[in-house]
């Protein structure tokens, strides 16, 4: 069985990739959804084990001198990091994953796993940005303002990432990134065997 592919998607908050993202794995079954660990509190309806492991600082940096993150990073004043041994699992087992997280986290992946793909969904712009936080009203102005500028820090890192899209209407955005997901899948490195394969009778 061939080993799955890592999938690395970065989008700043509030720009709809939670909604790409759910109707793509609801589309897509070889699709795992890797579920991140962080010292941030739950925002009202969150669940842990599904939208993350809410974890103490303690607990974090234990995880961490373990060795049990692939990567982790500080954002907005709260740890994020991805658990490692279920990645592993699921990319052995032939599933694709996906690893929902921010910029610096990302290059951490960039750099340790090579053949990882990263993707990032841009907002349509920074006022829509703001507007889509106000509207979700799970912050306060003064986190809102802290989001934007790292927002504005964030897309001007999705130059270092493979794919980048758009999201401007959902229908349009869920269709790029399986069309992304479809050409990752097409590269020579990845068919070599097909190529042997239809050699092998010439
Ligand atoms: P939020 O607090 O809005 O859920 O997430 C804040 C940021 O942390 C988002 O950009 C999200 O993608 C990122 N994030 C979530 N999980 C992880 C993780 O495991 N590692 C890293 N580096 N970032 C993460």
């Amino acid at each position: 069985m061939n080993r799955g592919k890592l999938y690395v998607v970065s989008a700043p908050s509030g720009c709809g990739k939670g909604s790409i993202l759910s109707e793509v794995l609801k589309n897509n079954k070889n699709l795992f959804y890797s579920v991140s660990a962080t010292t941030r509190s739950p925002r009202e309806g969150e669940v842990n084990g599904v939208n993350y492991y809410f974890v103490s600082l303690e607990e974090f940096k234990r995880e961490i001198e373990s060795e049990g993150m692939l990567e982790y990073a500080e954002f907005c004043g709260n740890f994020y990091g991805t658990p490692k041994k279920k990645v592993m699992e699921k990319l052995e087992q032939g599933f694709d994953v996906i690893l929902e997280i921010e910029t610096v986290g990302a290059m951490k992946i960039k750099k340790a796993m090579k053949d990882a793909i990263l993707i990032f969904i841009l907002p349509p712009s920074v006022s829509e940005l703001r507007r889509r936080l106000n509207k979700r009203g799970t912050e306060e102005e003064s986190v809102i303002d802290k989001r934007i500028n790292e927002a504005v820090d964030e897309i001007k890192k999705a130059v270092y990432y493979d794919y980048v899209m758009m999201n401007d209407e959902l229908e349009k955005a869920i269709k790029d990134f399986e069309a992304i997901l479809k050409v990752s899948k097409l590269t020579i490195e990845n068919n070599r065997n097909l190529i042997e394969e239809v050699l092998k009778n010439a």
